[in-house]
């Protein structure tokens, strides 16, 4: 890809030193994606001033692209080493879904609202991506044409692991997925050990809600 100056590269770079490296990430590969992703076009044109702040940012229809450091512990986690297929669930605006198809060989992406699977399907199209696929759906049911998964990842929170989700993942798969109600949630990693769910609690956090039949009502 042909090299264009990026007026963002350098508060991209202090917020991977600043907000990310500061607070423990040290994955390389993680580090480097978000490096090199612009984040400032996953946003509105309005906020673009605003996309590498330390919190989350709207991104219509009453959903948000998470925090900088979410992305980053949320993709730590997941521990890629390039060649896996992973399921992510809540492509919202698409970044995460970028900084995925960066370190995996394939990314398939669910989203329900389909103003925002479109937006996001069309930037990374444009973004030269080849690796990704996204789908208007309810990812609560997974993508069962698709599976099994080695690792997925939701971002958006529900009561529990959706069982489909669980079901579709390979054993020795890792899931990353924040559950609680909607004040209290906790990072959660979900590890397929002799096909047993095996969990860890990762930190608190805050997503919007999971919304379809294995999670919260619409
Ligand atoms: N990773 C996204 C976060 C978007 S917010 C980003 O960085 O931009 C969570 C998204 O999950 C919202 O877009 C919401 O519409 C979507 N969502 C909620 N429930 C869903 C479900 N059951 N299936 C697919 N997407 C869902």
């Amino acid at each position: 890809m042909e090299r264009v100056w990026d007026p963002f590269e350098l508060v991209r770079a202090q917020m991977v030193d600043e907000q990310l490296v500061r607070r423990g990430i040290a994955d390389a590969r993680v580090l480097g994606a978000m490096r090199k992703v612009p984040r400032q076009l996953f946003v509105d044109e309005a906020l673009r001033g605003r996309a590498y702040g330390d919190h989350p940012l709207p991104i219509g229809e009453e959903q948000t692209i998470s925090q900088p450091y979410i992305v980053a512990l949320m993709t730590e986690l997941l521990e890629l080493s390039g060649r896996e297929k992973v399921l992510e669930i809540g492509t919202g605006s698409g970044y995460q879904t970028a900084v995925l198809a960066e370190l995996a060989r394939r990314v398939c992406s669910i989203e329900r609202l389909p103003r925002l699977a479109e937006r996001a399907r069309a930037l990374l199209e444009q973004r030269g991506y080849t690796n990704v696929w996204v789908r208007v759906g309810s990812g609560t049911l997974g993508w069962p044409d698709e599976a099994p998964f080695d690792r997925i990842l939701v971002t958006a929170s529900g009561p529990a692991v959706p069982p489909p989700l669980f079901a579709q993942l390979v054993e020795g798969g890792r899931m990353v997925v924040p559950i609680g109600d909607a004040l209290n949630q906790v990072l959660t990693l979900v590890e397929k050990v002799r096909g047993e769910m095996k969990t860890r609690e990762c930190g608190e956090c805050k997503f919007v809600k999971l919304v379809g039949k294995y999670a919260w009502e619409a």
